[in-house]
């Protein structure tokens, strides 16, 4: 971080200014040019707060140089992180492929649709049990009984199991009992959520808010780590924008940008980007394409009638028809799925 001080702040000022920035531990190299005194910041500038330095009586400009994610930013952790999920990873060479239901409806709604996604070719099962729904009107989810059916779908098929969770006091129960904690796109900004789910072990699917720039995204994903809990995995699942012919657009430039900037394994959940099942296939392949970790596809046995998302998801067999055209694309660039 840069600061350049207003021309004749006095020296007193400027040491004391200095005095309190050094108690934070960082060191502070002072460039004293005719006009203008300038300091420099080394060290971790994460613990100064730019707006309350702005605000200063002696302080022209305050600028920073580095981004204000830490443990999430590439240029710390050059190596790409691999995360562990159950059996399986997310990360690495290999593209992970999370596959179920919006809603989990019923036991036999989950397990047939879990042995056919496994069947062609998924490696975790997903499916939501506490649902953020737009209107309280909507069917909300099944509860933890929707969890208990996911968790008896996992001793059926081997899958890791992966679901949203909506509050601080889940934590405890989602923590011990699903694999990846879905943080859902309307909760990336709860602070106190990502707080406590730093304070676990448990890999966090974190998906980009409705309207969240990368940079706040990735503050949110520091949340996490700055608990201790560094098994983040990162979800681009579309963002607000002008266009209303799509649910949402789908940034696949986010892909590329985060892989640049942070070291996270990142996915992409075409489902939810576009709202249109029959454009999941096209996007799917669009976000394997651009070098995404993974992709998040919703899959109901029987779209027209399911209690959430059905106009989004595919069928069984479309996520069959899915698998072999990615697999193509990955080995093109390298990869596996
Ligand atoms: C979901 O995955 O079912 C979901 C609600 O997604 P999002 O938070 O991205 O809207
Ligand atoms: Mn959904």
């Amino acid at each position: 971080m840069v600061i350049v001080l207003k021309p004749h702040a006095s020296a007193q000022r400027i040491e004391e200014l200095i005095y309190e920035i050094e108690k934070k531990g960082l060191t502070v190299e002072k460039v004293v040019g005719s006009d203008y005194t300038i300091l420099g910041l080394v060290g971790d500038t994460s613990v100064v707060d730019i707006d309350t330095l702005r605000v200063n009586e002696i302080v022209h400009r305050a600028m920073r140089i580095q981004e204000p994610f830490k443990r999430a930013n590439r240029l710390f952790h050059p190596k790409s992180t691999v995360v562990n999920v159950g059996n399986k990873h997310l990360g690495g060479g290999e593209i992970g492929v999370i596959a179920g239901p919006c809603s989990v409806e019923s036991e036999e709604q989950i397990i047939e649709i879990a042995k056919k996604v496994k069947a062609a070719g998924a490696s975790f099962l997903r499916g939501g049990a506490f649902k953020p729904r737009t209107s309280p009107y909507s069917f909300q989810g099944l509860g933890y009984e929707g969890i208990e059916l996911l968790r008896i779908a996992r001793e059926e098929t081997g899958m890791p199991i992966v679901s949203e969770i909506l509050s601080e006091n889940m934590v405890d129960r989602f923590a011990r009992d699903v694999d990846l904690i879905q943080v859902g796109a309307r909760n990336m900004q709860n602070f106190m959520l990502l707080k406590e789910l730093g304070k676990t072990d448990k890999p966090i699917l974190l998906k980009r808010g409705l309207s969240a720039t990368i940079e706040e995204w990735l503050m949110s994903a520091e949340y996490i780590m700055s608990e201790g809990n560094s098994r983040v995995i990162l979800c681009e699942r579309g963002i607000r924008t002008f266009e209303k012919y799509t649910r949402n657009t789908l940034d696949i430039s986010a892909v590329p940008s985060v892989k640049r900037m942070s070291h996270l394994p990142v996915i992409v959940d075409p489902s939810h980007a576009t709202g249109m099942g029959w454009m999941v296939m096209p996007m799917a392949r669009a976000a394997v394409a651009a070098g995404a970790d993974g992709i998040m596809i919703e899959v109901h046995n029987d779209p027209e009638h399911a209690l959430s998302d059905g106009n989004q998801s595919i069928t069984p067999d479309e996520f069959s028809e899915l698998m072999n055209s990615l697999r193509i694309i990955s080995g093109a660039i390298g990869r596996r799925i």
